[in-house]
């Protein structure tokens, strides 16, 4: 460590609380009181209260040889408001619990603070409090967020109905790619001792890993189109196992088509170097925080030319089951491997 260097056991408990702390401006007029009391204070006049946590651990959720920390403080943010969003409700404050080991300096911690920071100005949420404490090893990173909505707008993961059609936002798949390449450049970093590695021309899937951002803007765009989705759910772990909770949650079945899930261009490029099936990868992999969400067959006209949005299939009766419906028309049984199990299973 170098000298100018703040050593957190020097700055203490509170000196490190205040150094994330002392900027914050509150912006919503939702939050009454933030930081600096034993509670936030909030004021939700006759709406219904969100509220959702994430956790996220090193060497589980993240490896900081890749993660920059400003980045990690973004994504972690992202995480818990992709849960808000996909209530169909809009945050409005987070608080944010650190556990840190004493590998790390102050600067580091205000490194993870800026990322966090901005994505409280891009996101329009309030940072209102959070609990610091130190850890053995690692850094624990855990937000919960808060928001609101009309009791009518709120949508749970069990309302699909039959016949109504299924729906993604953008395109799936490129969060897991972009690990797979920051997996294999570690490992060649690491075993050529300090090999530069090259990772040009993936810039798209590695955002999508490092940066992703929640879908506020489908949430909005829903409204304005007037558009009240019958489900949703947001994609962290991979779309087969979000759709197994929507229709399963929904006591009902459905029929996704292979050749509708969206992928990118980029997916498909960085796919192909590894062998894999960009169709399975948007399928299994995890992380890419896009919004999966059902609408009646009536509000087809309003979704068909939206470009942020593809119909993947419909919802069918729970007797019929739940298929992936292949090119050539054939059935297959939809079935959840997870992001770990492709991990683990597929990439050696
Ligand atoms: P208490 O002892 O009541 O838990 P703390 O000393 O932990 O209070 O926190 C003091 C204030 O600083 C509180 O408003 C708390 O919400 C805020 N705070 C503590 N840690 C963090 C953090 N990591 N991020 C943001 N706010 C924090
Ligand atoms: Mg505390």
């Amino acid at each position: 460590m170098s000298e100018q260097k703040k050593d957190i056991s020097q700055l203490g408990e509170f000196g490190l609380i205040d150094l994330i702390t002392k900027d914050i401006k509150l912006k919503n007029e939702t939050s009454v009181f933030g930081v600096g009391d034993d509670a936030a204070v909030l004021d939700y006049k006759n709406k219904k209260t969100i509220l959702t946590t994430d956790i996220l651990t090193e060497g589980v959720h993240f490896d900081l040889m890749y993660n920059p920390l400003k980045h990690l403080g973004y994504k972690a943010v992202v995480v818990s408001l992709s849960d808000v969003y996909a209530m169909n409700a809009n945050p409005q404050q987070i608080v944010v619990s650190i556990a840190v080991s004493a590998k790390f300096t102050a600067e580091m911690i205000e490194e993870l603070y800026e990322g966090i920071k901005l994505a409280c100005e891009f996101y329009k949420v309030d940072l209102v409090g959070g609990d610091t404490t130190s850890s053995l090893s690692g850094l624990i990173i855990s937000i919960a967020a808060l928001g609101y909505a009309d009791e009518e707008k709120i949508t749970y993961r069990n309302g699909a109905q039959e016949n109504d059609l299924i729906c993604v936002s953008g395109d799936l798949g490129g969060a897991f790619m972009g690990l797979q390449l920051l997996e294999r450049e570690k490992k060649v970093f690491t075993e050529s001792k300090g090999g530069q590695p090259d990772l040009t021309g993936f810039e798209y899937v590695l955002e999508r890993q490092l940066k992703p951002e929640a879908r506020y803007d489908i949430v909005d765009e829903l409204n304005e189109k007037g558009i009240q989705p019958t489900s949703m759910i947001d994609i962290s772990d991979g779309l087969s196992s979000e759709l197994l909770h929507l229709t399963t949650n929904s006591n009902k079945g459905c029929k996704v088509h292979l050749d509708k899930i969206p992928v990118s261009q980029e997916l498909k490029e960085a796919a192909d170097e590894f062998q894999l099936e960009p169709t399975t990868i948007a399928l299994n992999g995890g992380e890419d925080y896009e919004l999966l969400f059902t609408v009646s067959l009536s509000d087809f006209d309003k979704v068909k030319d939206w470009d942020k949005v593809s119909v993947i299939g419909h919802i069918t009766s729970e007797s019929d089951g739940k298929h992936l419906v292949t090119p050539d028309g054939s059935l297959v049984e939809l079935s959840s491997m997870g992001w770990d199990g492709l991990k683990s299973e597929e990439l050696t």
